[in-house]
């Protein structure tokens, strides 16, 4: 499924993202006629089809005339996902580092705990009737213990390659950042919802807190700095900014 929108235009070269406000758009050249914009579900990533002959210029003219209908549709496919609210019930999908498990749900005396199974499941050992939160609480808990396990070596190894040092750092549950950094205090929060994501999402995050070290605000210099650290960066930012955060 997709919306899809058609436009008749001829026109130009070159594979790769570009931006239109903040809107990010992936752009595939291919052997084809029409422009072909479309919006996919979940996440609302956006997707432009050109023809090879059609220059980056009159595809970003083309994206910015159609950026009222792409806000349109996103706006939809996040309205869907925040009607799926989790419910910790088996057979519900739950990411945890990365990768997406199967909610197992075992109602039993004793210790509340999650344990993977087969790198599918995520059994979910809770006493009987423990509440929709009091399951969300063991998530959280297990989330939290997973970020303190992981950070120190991550942390280790971007330390030597940035030669920065980190005082401190806090696991936190925060609403609008991945992190977020007191340079003076060289101590930087990570939002517990980077345990759901992929490593590397992760390091990006640290390092780009850690870039701050360097330089305050989001300028030219803090972007070499950062291509210098951790070339792949736009990706990753990418990819971390598919959905709203509270959404993930
Ligand atoms: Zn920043």
């Amino acid at each position: 499924m997709g919306w899809k929108h058609r436009a008749t235009f001829t026109a130009m070269t070159e594979p790769t993202q570009i931006q239109v406000l903040d809107v990010q758009i992936d752009v595939v050249k291919k052997d084809i006629k029409n422009l072909h914009l479309a919006v996919y579900p979940p996440t609302g990533r956006v997707r432009i089809a050109a023809p090879q002959t059609l220059s980056d210029e009159a595809i970003r003219l083309f994206a910015i005339t159609k950026l009222r209908w792409i806000k349109k549709h996103q706006k939809n496919f996040y309205e869907q996902l925040r009607e799926l609210p989790r419910e910790y019930i088996s057979g519900e999908s739950h990411y945890f580092d990365g990768r997406r498990y199967l909610l197992n749900v075992i109602e039993r005396y004793g210790k509340h705990e999650i344990k993977i199974r087969n790198r599918k499941y995520l059994d979910l050992y809770v006493q009987p009737g423990t509440t929709r939160e009091g399951k969300a609480r063991v998530f959280n808990e297990f989330y939290r213990q997973h970020l303190k396990t992981v950070i120190p070596e991550i942390l280790e190894k971007w330390e030597q390659k940035t030669k920065l040092k980190v005082q401190k750092w806090t696991v936190k549950k925060m609403q609008t950042q991945w992190g977020s950094c007191n340079i003076e205090k060289r101590h930087i929060l990570l939002n517990l919802e980077l345990a759901k994501k992929p490593r590397h999402c992760l390091e990006y995050v640290l390092v780009h807190e850690m870039t701050h070290f360097l330089v305050r605000h989001h300028n030219e210099q803090f972007q070499a700095h950062l291509d210098r650290f951790y070339p792949n960066w736009r990706a990753v930012k990418r990819e971390l900014n598919m959905l709203p955060l509270h959404l993930v």
